[in-house]
C-alpha cells in the first residue's frame, strides 16, 4: 500500500472515536453519520485546532444536517440530467462524469451529499464503460470533466485506464479532473501519479479549497508537482457561513491560491442542498465580498461568483452592479466609488 492509503485507513469515520480528540456530542452525531457519513484523515484533522473552527465546520458533522426545513436532495438535477447513470449531460458541449464514490473527507456541505461515499452512489466497471460509451457516440461533447466523489482517490490504474480511454476518443479536447486532494489529502499527489496524469494532456485540474488555513507547505508542495507537470489549476470555492464569508478571510484565501500556482476559477453559492442550509449565506454577501476584491486586488486572484441554478439551469454569475444608468452615457462607479462616465459610440443595439 502507498503510504496515502494507510492515512487514509487510519481516518476517523465515527463520533466516538472522534471522542478522543475533540468532546463531541457522539448519542446525536451517531444519528448524523447514519445519513451522512463522516472521514476525517489524520492530515485534515490535524489541522483542525479546535472545535467550531472553519475547518472543524467543514469535517465535523452537526446534527443541523437533519433539520434542513428548505433544501433538496437533488437541487441541481443531476439524476434528470444523467442520460446513463453518473454521467450528467447539462451543457451542449462538456459532461460531467462521476467516476468515484469516495472522498478524503467527507464535507458537510457537499453538494452531493445525497449519495457521495453512501451505497446509494454505485459505480461499477458497467457504469463506467457506460459513461465512455455516451462520450464516444456524442461528438458534441469536447470536454469531460471527471468528478465523483473524488477522481484522485481512484487507484493509479483506473485513472490511467479512463484518461487513456477519454483521450483515444478524438472528439474529446480537453479533460479536467475536479479533486479535492491537493487540499484534504495533499500526499495523494505523488510522482507516480503525476508522471500518469501529464500523459494526457490537455489536462486540468480543478480543486477546492475554502480557507487560508488549508494552506500548508504539503499542499502547497501537492500544487508544485501538478503545476510542473504543466497542469492548469483552478480553485472551486464554496461561499460557506461561518467558514470564509468575510471580505478579509476571502480575500486571504484567494491570494494565497495564487502563490501556490492555483488560479481561483469560481466561487460558488451554496447549493439547495438538503443537509446544508446552516452554511447558506444571502447571495448579498458574497455580492458584497465580490465588491471587496474586484480592483482591490490582483484580477488574477478573483474568482466568478456563481450560482448553480436550481433544476440544472446551469451557472450564472452574480456579479456587483457597477452601472448606475444607460444612455448616451454609460454612468458607472469604480472599484473605489468614484463616479465615471463612458460616451456610447451610437451605433445602437
Ligand atoms: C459545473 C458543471 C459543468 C462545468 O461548467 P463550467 O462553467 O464549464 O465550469 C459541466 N457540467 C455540469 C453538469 C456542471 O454542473
Ligand atoms: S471532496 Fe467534493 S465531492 Fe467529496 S465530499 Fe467534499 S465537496 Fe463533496
Amino acid at each position: 500500500m502507498e503510504k496515502w492509503q494507510d492515512i487514509l485507513r487510519d481516518s476517523v469515520t465515527s463520533p466516538t472515536l472522534l471522542n478522543e480528540y475533540f468532546n463531541v456530542d457522539v448519542t446525536s452525531l451517531n444519528q448524523v453519520i447514519a445519513t451522512f457519513p463522516m472521514r476525517i484523515n489524520p492530515y485534515y484533522l490535524q489541522l483542525i485546532q479546535k472545535a467550531g473552527t472553519p475547518l472543524w465546520k467543514q469535517a465535523v458533522p452537526d446534527v443541523a444536517e437533519l433539520l434542513d426545513p428548505v433544501c433538496m436532495e437533488d437541487p441541481l438535477g443531476e439524476e434528470r440530467l444523467s442520460p446513463v447513470p453518473n454521467l450528467v449531460h447539462k451543457y451542449p458541449d462538456r459532461v460531467l462524469f462521476l467516476v468515484s464514490t469516495q472522498c478524503a473527507m467527507y464535507c458537510r456541505f457537499c453538494t452531493r451529499k445525497r449519495k457521495v461515499g453512501t451505497d446509494r452512489m454505485v459505480i461499477s466497471p458497467d457504469t463506467i464503460e457506460a459513461g465512455l460509451d455516451y462520450i464516444r457516440h456524442h461528438p458534441q461533447v469536447r470536454e469531460v470533466l471527471l468528478s465523483g466523489g473524488d477522481p484522485l482517490l481512484l487507484p493509479d490504474s483506473q485513472i490511467e485506464y479512463l484518461l487513456s480511454e477519454l483521450r483515444a476518443i478524438p472528439s474529446v479536447k480537453v479533460i479536467r479532473i475536479g479533486t479535492r486532494v491537493p487540499c484534504t489529502l495533499p500526499m495523494r499527489v505523488t510522482p507516480k501519479l503525476v508522471a500518469i496524469l501529464k500523459k494526457f494532456h490537455p489536462l486540468y485540474i480543478n480543486t477546492h479549497f475554502n480557507h487560508p488555513a488549508e494552506i500548508t507547505p504539503e499542499s502547497s508542495a501537492a500544487c508544485t508537482l501538478l503545476a510542473d507537470a504543466g497542469i492548469p489549476l483552478g480553485c472551486q470555492t464554496v461561499l460557506l457561513k461561518g467558514v470564509n464569508d468575510t471580505p478579509a478571510v476571502m480575500r486571504e484565501l484567494l491570494l494565497k491560491l495564487l502563490e501556490i500556482r492555483v488560479k481561483p476559477y469560481y466561487l460558488f453559492q451554496t447549493d439547495l442542498t438538503r443537509g446544508t442550509n446552516h452554511f447558506r449565506t444571502s447571495t448579498a454577501t458574497g455580492i458584497r465580498i465580490m465588491r471587496s476584491l474586484i480592483g482591490h486586488i490582483s484580477g488574477m486572484a478573483v474568482p466568478t461568483f456563481a450560482l448553480d441554478g436550481p433544476g440544472g439551469k446551469g451557472k450564472i454569475p452574480l456579479t456587483p452592479d457597477y452601472i448606475l444608468t444607460r444612455g448616451d452615457k454609460l454612468v458607472f462607479e469604480n472599484y473605489c466609488g468614484e463616479i465615471c462616465t463612458y460616451p456610447e459610440s451610437g451605433d445602437g443595439i
